[in-house]
């Protein structure tokens, strides 16, 4: 007989799973690059009662009463942005990293503009793609989205081809793009910004570098610097390599804050997320104290685990150019199945990484769902405290998996010792929860 489930059982179940989910992630090796861990003190801001109030506007102008507290943190949260960025102005509203970049569609470009970006398969992500594949960019903007050229070799925009790109839309088709949108989801190496913003200046384009994944390695003085490179903004996720929780900001000079202002509140938002706002801010401190020694670990963890990877015999993407400068790996895994089977194979073992779309997929007639590649991130367990040999260990775990096939169930026995050592966070201020502990605050 069907047993009508009561609402209470609705409600346990939920907690349940919850918990459930708490305490895999505690014997995972997390390894999403898109993914990172927040202190308590961020958890702490994010079950504030700032999450239940509105704002609206920008602090000191605000459209509802009852501000007085959250002004203030918001006007530190830029505060400590600007600092971390060596920059004129900072808007923390945007709630996401695509809504920062719809912001800056809004502000600088008018619907059925071409902008330039990466293809998806070369890196791009959803947020700059066409309107045919429902990218942001196309699909909600109306904007043209044409692509920067190139290099597969290189893994990086072709500098030269790139300009051909744009001449001959201005000269011969008397339609220059109006954008150009650095960034990328697959992200190896720093983007020519210094080798192209003045080209892009001299037809007029607004250069917006989409910094969504390497956010937190810019902050800490690693990659790049593109504000000084020749890009007029950049967009962020707050949540890859920065320290916060989920959210968005843009970071540009004070010639453009209007625009942007406008554009994210009333363009791209009513009320933005105010407790996530608060935990930006924790964030940013944490950045700013901690961040230079974390991005620097970041990038050596993921050189380690590049060279490590293929030292075992996995074709690793970039290999030319050592493999990574960001806290990204790619490896090309056609010889032993495809990203989404592996993918999986690797979940069974504890392992969580994500599957990965590469330069030459589409032509050789592989899509997303079944991709010829897996990507990785050293992110998160850095912030678990693991170091070079660390990523050796996990090199050998992965080649369990992939190259030799063993049972999953028995190489996650192993996972699941090596993740006994690495429970707290590292780089914060605040050490006494465990990083995946799970917080009731219900009777
Ligand atoms: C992750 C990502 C985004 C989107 O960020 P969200 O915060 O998830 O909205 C935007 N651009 C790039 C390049 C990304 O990788």
């Amino acid at each position: 007989m069907h047993i009508e489930k009561s609402p209470e059982d609705y409600y346990n179940k939920i907690f349940d799973l919850l918990e459930a989910h708490h305490n895999w992630f505690r014997s995972c090796i997390p390894l999403i690059a898109s993914e990172n861990v927040p202190s308590a003190a961020v958890r702490e801001a994010l079950m504030s009662d700032f999450g239940n109030r509105y704002a609206e506007g920008w602090p000191g102008e605000r459209v509802y009463a009852g501000c007085v507290y959250i002004d203030q943190v918001e006007l530190l949260c830029i505060e400590l942005a600007k600092k971390l960025f060596k920059a004129e102005f900072v808007d923390v509203r945007p709630t996401s990293g695509v809504c920062a970049n719809l912001s800056i569609y809004t502000a600088f470009t008018q619907p059925n503009d071409r902008m330039l970006a990466l293809s998806i398969p070369n890196g791009g992500h959803i947020s700059m793609g066409k309107k045919d594949f429902n990218g942001t960019a196309g699909a909600v903007h109306g904007l043209r989205v044409e692509y920067f050229a190139f290099n597969k070799d290189e893994m990086n925009i072709d500098v030269d081809q790139t300009k051909k790109i744009v001449e001959k839309m201005a000269k011969d088709e008397h339609d220059p793009p109006k954008l150009a949108m650095f960034g990328g989801s697959l992200f190896l190496f720093p983007h020519p910004v210094k080798e192209l913003a003045d080209f892009f200046h001299s037809y007029d384009m607004f250069v917006c570098y989409d910094s969504a994944h390497v956010s937190g390695l810019i902050a800490g003085g690693k990659f790049q610097d593109p504000l000084r490179e020749g890009a007029d903004a950049l967009t962020l996720s707050t949540h890859k390599t920065i320290f916060g929780p989920q959210g968005g900001a843009i970071v540009s000079f004070e010639k453009y804050s209007e625009r942007i202002k406008k554009a994210v509140f009333p363009g791209n938002t009513s009320n933005h997320h105010l407790h996530s706002v608060a935990g930006k801010a924790i964030a940013f401190a944490e950045m700013l104290k901690f961040g230079k020694e974390y991005a620097e670990q970041v990038v050596r963890n993921a050189k380690a685990l590049a060279q490590a990877l293929y030292e075992k015999g996995f074709k690793v993407i970039g290999e030319r150019k050592g493999f990574t400068e960001s806290h990204q790996i790619a490896l090309n895994i056609v010889d032993y199945g495809d990203g989404g089977t592996l993918e999986r194979e690797l979940e069974k073992a504890n392992i969580i990484v994500n599957r990965q779309l590469l330069p030459g997929d589409i032509q050789a007639g592989r899509h997303y769902t079944h991709p010829g590649g897996l990507r990785l991130g050293t992110q998160e367990v850095t912030r678990l405290g693991m170091k070079e040999s660390d990523m050796r260990e996990i090199a050998e775990f992965i080649k369990r998996v992939i190259i030799d096939k063993e049972p999953t169930e028995k190489v996650k026995r192993d996972v699941i010792e090596f993740r006994k050592s690495y429970q707290k966070i590292h780089y914060a201020f605040d050490k006494m929860l465990d990083a995946y502990e799970y917080v009731k605050i219900r009777g």
